[in-house]
């Protein structure tokens, strides 16, 4: 086993998720980066709790986990929400964990829903329910080089709730991103309309939104 380990290490060395450099998952410079502090917005009436500032090498860290799908990467992300839950204090609520879903097309091309499937990761380790209750419903297009007022546009009727989910409880959205809170806005929006309780939600990351 051992053998293998140290071949596969000579093909395949182990590179910083966020400079490539070969070594640990995460060097000393970009662990500075991707260092989980504790940041919280209030974006139009939904309260968002984050972890880490958004930079070009949480980029690469958040389409490590996305879109390559390398676990290290994932944990990273993972451990970046739990700091955020140890810190945010939701403990006197009857929390449940909704996650973001990923569009249908992503999905394939990730083989998951990326983040549902951390959602449930978190979920396991903080012995917390998860209610997969949301989907997208139409086509939106990729947000990235959107301004606030096209990514809300983008987003609005976006979301519906899944049939035959009625989530109970103090909803907390996950999400790994955000930035102007178009996605979670609208998500929140879906789910109080149909009386559900939104009570904030968790993100890895924070971005400095698009004027
Ligand atoms: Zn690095």
């Amino acid at each position: 086993m051992q053998r293998f380990e140290e071949f596969g290490q000579l093909l395949f060395p182990t590179r910083c998720f966020g400079c490539n450099v070969i070594g640990l998952p995460i060097c000393a410079k970009c662990r500075r980066e991707w260092h989980p502090h504790y940041y919280s917005t209030h974006i139009a009436n939904l309260q968002v709790h984050s972890g880490v500032m958004y930079s070009p090498i949480a980029s690469k860290i958040i389409l490590a986990a996305k879109e390559n799908g390398l676990a290290g990467a994932d944990t990273l992300v993972i451990d970046s929400i739990i700091h955020v839950f140890s810190l945010a204090r939701f403990n006197d609520h009857n929390i449940r964990l909704v996650p973001i879903p990923s569009s249908p097309s992503a999905r394939r091309r990730r083989g998951r829903s990326f983040i549902v499937d951390i959602t449930s990761k978190i979920g396991r380790q903080l012995s917390l329910p998860v209610s997969d209750s949301l989907e997208l419903c139409r086509k939106v297009v990729d947000q990235s080089g959107l301004n606030a007022t096209a990514r809300a546009e983008n987003m609005v009727g976006a979301f519906a709730l899944k049939r035959g989910a009625f989530p109970r409880g103090d909803l907390i959205l996950i999400d790994d991103v955000v930035t102007t809170g178009a996605t979670l806005t609208e998500a929140a929006r879906v789910l109080r309309l149909r009386g559900l309780h939104v009570l904030a939600s968790v993100t890895a990351c924070v971005a400095q939104p698009l004027r």
